[in-house]
């Protein structure tokens, strides 16, 4: 089975096909970050034109690198919530038109499936009951995958996502977005003890997470020593800082799956690239032997490949979408 999936949630115009799932034949990414950067943040409107220009040049040069032609694809997988409306409709739009015209069915995928489903590629052989730490630009999940396609959320931010927390501290900082890339590399030049800052576990028997306070002493601390006159060594902060965050998502990770009696643990999104956040997770996993799988960065961020193995799951469990497809920019994950 051959899926051409196209995701464009974000600000990445992406297209792939991925063959049985878990083969990718081809995975391409055209980014808009550099154009965003100069905002501090990604503008929506600009998001949408920019796939708009891109997207045609994206998928062919998909099923060129796949030696795949569009008539050869068995269905087209996209993205179709959440995200950004106008920069899902492009996706959408796009493939529902193939899909029409070489009569194909057409399949939208969750866009944190998508993430989620990079672990099958990475591992072949990885399957499902496991915990998903979920860790994106815009969601931190703690989610139960039983089966395929099959979802329950244990635990969600109650205000920041984890990279948005990153994006904000490296804003206060003077790091410039997006700011989870540019905290990591910091932090290894910096000592993660220097400055306490809270770790927020919430309550005992809660999965949530809770980042907007952590992002608060930061901003605090900053000010403080500004006042202060006294020195602000962005290093020390972008380690104390990431050392805090990954503590929290370690431990409610380790401690969800204890709870569900699972002996496997996959990490997802944007986050998930994070060297400090693979390292801890891959100690404290050993240490409490559990099965460890993290997708190499260029998976763990924004792709398609990750949609079309998603898609795959959704095709052989019978899912078909019409082309009255919506975009959905709030749709819950296991909902369609
Ligand atoms: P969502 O998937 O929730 O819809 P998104 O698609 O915008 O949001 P992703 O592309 O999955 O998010 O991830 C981008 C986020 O990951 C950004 O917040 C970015 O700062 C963060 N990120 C990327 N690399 C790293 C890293 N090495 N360390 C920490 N954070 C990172
Ligand atoms: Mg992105
Ligand atoms: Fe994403």
């Amino acid at each position: 089975i051959y899926i051409l999936a196209i995701e464009s949630s974000c600000d990445e115009t992406a297209a792939a096909v991925v063959k049985n799932g878990r083969e990718v034949l081809s995975n391409v990414i055209s980014s808009q970050i550099a154009l965003h950067t100069l905002y501090g943040g990604v503008v929506p409107e600009i998001a949408s034109r920019k796939h708009i220009e891109a997207i045609d040049g994206v998928i062919t040069q998909a099923l060129q690198e796949a030696g795949v032609t569009l008539q050869e694809v068995d269905a087209i997988g996209v993205t179709y919530g959440p995200g950004l409306v106008g920069a899902l409709l492009v996706g959408l739009a796009e493939a529902k038109a193939l899909a029409f015209a070489v009569n194909k069915p057409l399949i939208g995928v969750h866009h944190i499936e998508g993430h989620i489903c990079a672990n099958y590629i990475e591992n072949k052989d990885f399957e499902p009951p496991y915990m998903a730490l979920v860790v994106s630009g815009g969601h931190s999940h703690l989610v139960y995958v039983s089966d395929y396609g099959k979802y329950e959320i244990l635990g969600k931010t109650r205000d920041d996502a984890a990279g948005e927390a990153y994006d904000k501290v490296a804003r206060v900082i003077g790091m410039g977005y997006p700011g989870g890339p540019k905290i990591d590399a910091a932090a290894k030049q910096g000592n993660p003890d220097a400055i306490k800052f809270p770790r927020v576990f919430l309550e005992e028997d809660s999965y949530d997470f809770s980042f907007s306070g952590l992002k608060s002493a930061v901003l605090n601390y900053v000010n403080k020593q500004k006042m202060l006159g006294e020195e602000i060594n962005p290093f020390d902060i972008a380690a104390s800082f990431q050392q805090s965050v990954v503590e929290v998502l370690v431990g409610k990770a380790i401690k969800a799956a204890k709870g569900k009696g699972l002996q496997k643990i996959a990490l997802a999104g944007g986050v998930a690239s994070n060297s400090a956040l693979r390292e801890r997770m891959k100690e404290a996993c050993a240490k409490e032997g559990f099965q460890l799988s993290i997708p190499s960065p260029i998976l763990c961020t924004d792709n398609a490949a990750m949609i079309g193995c998603a898609a795959y799951y959704e095709y052989l469990a019978g899912v078909r979408d019409g082309l009255d497809l919506n975009a959905n920019p709030s749709l819950k994950l296991g909902e369609r």
